[in-house]
């Protein structure tokens, strides 16, 4: 491999690495998958086998019914075997299970980072940095100057009203256990209460020891009746609730446009920001660095006199 050949073959349904049938983040069932989370533009089932944490398997099959014919699930920082490569995972900080997939190539070390995030987050296992030669890291929120809020910003819109009542949007998984957990810690007068597409992933974290703090499912009669109560429901049920002087509504996201037409504000973001893809570049060492999810074009305006190479996937 010459120093830029490409460590991953990008297919638009998933990862190859190349002579390998070893399969990175498949969209399709493949003989041999290694999985990097649970979300299900990462993962989805009917994989022959399938390498993944324990905490991405507890979640793969509370979500698919038969996922993959055989689930091997190495520990975070163990090194392990596929097809003769040597992989290891290390947490990726964001959401339960999510996982930074690492191999070895002729001497090099290259990082797969998935979708990742390094701003705290006590619903799931913490970012660590990865040394590499060469590193493939997402770019979703690749615009200069993008920050997300610290947490007690991002709840800024539940500290003005009182005696109300809010309907909170939120991915089933993951960020759903993020807000009931951030929920807790911060706005402990509320009382949270969980949609059931939801509450079957915070059992989830729960049997893996992630503490969510006080939830409830919801009571429809607690909810008509009594004020200071946060429902959190998936996006498409939020969708459903029109505009009403019984709640304000709102969707969390690291996306403007994601929260338009809702009553507050909810900037809650599990991807890097700006300043945590820098930081991920220049601590990893890499000096290659390829991007993926995203639009990269500022990133690699921002980092063209920089002392690596960086180029899309
Ligand atoms: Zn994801």
């Amino acid at each position: 491999m010459s120093d830029y050949s490409k460590p991953l073959i990008a297919h638009t349904n998933g990862y190859q690495l190349p002579q390998t049938e070893i399969w990175i983040d498949p969209t399709h069932p493949v003989h041999t998958a290694v999985v990097s989370h649970a979300h299900g533009d990462h993962a989805v089932p009917g994989h022959g086998k399938v390498y993944c944490t324990k905490n991405t398997a507890r979640l793969l099959r509370t979500r698919y019914r038969n996922f993959a014919d055989m689930v091997i699930t190495p520990e975070f920082h163990e090194w392990f075997e596929v097809d003769g490569v040597s992989f290891q995972f290390i947490p990726a900080g964001h959401m339960l299970g999510s996982a930074q997939i690492v191999w070895k190539h002729e001497g090099r070390i290259i990082n797969y980072t998935g979708d990742y995030k390094r701003q705290s987050d006590a619903s799931c296992e913490p970012y660590v940095t990865v040394k590499c030669d060469v590193l493939i890291t997402e770019t979703t929120f690749a615009q200069q100057g993008k920050t997300h809020p610290a947490d007690e910003d991002s709840l800024k819109a539940f500290d003005a009203a009182l005696n109300t009542n809010y309907i909170v949007g939120a991915y089933a998984l993951g960020k759903a256990q993020r807000l009931t957990r951030l929920f807790a810690d911060l706005k402990p007068e509320f009382k949270v209460m969980v949609h059931p597409k939801i509450s079957k992933y915070h059992r989830v974290y729960e049997e893996a020891g992630f503490d969510l703090g006080e939830w409830l499912p919801y009571q429809k009669q607690v909810f008509k009746k009594t004020a200071n109560n946060i429902y959190i429901v998936p996006p498409l049920v939020l969708q459903s609730y029109a505009s009403d002087i019984g709640y304000l509504r709102g969707m969390a996201s690291g996306w403007d446009r994601l929260q338009e037409g809702y009553d507050i504000k909810l900037p809650v973001s599990d991807h890097s920001d700006w300043h945590d893809l820098l930081n991920t570049i220049t601590e990893s060492e890499a000096k290659v660095v390829y991007t993926i999810h995203g639009d990269s074009n500022e990133l690699m305006q921002h980092l063209s006199n920089a002392a690596v190479h960086i180029e899309e996937l």
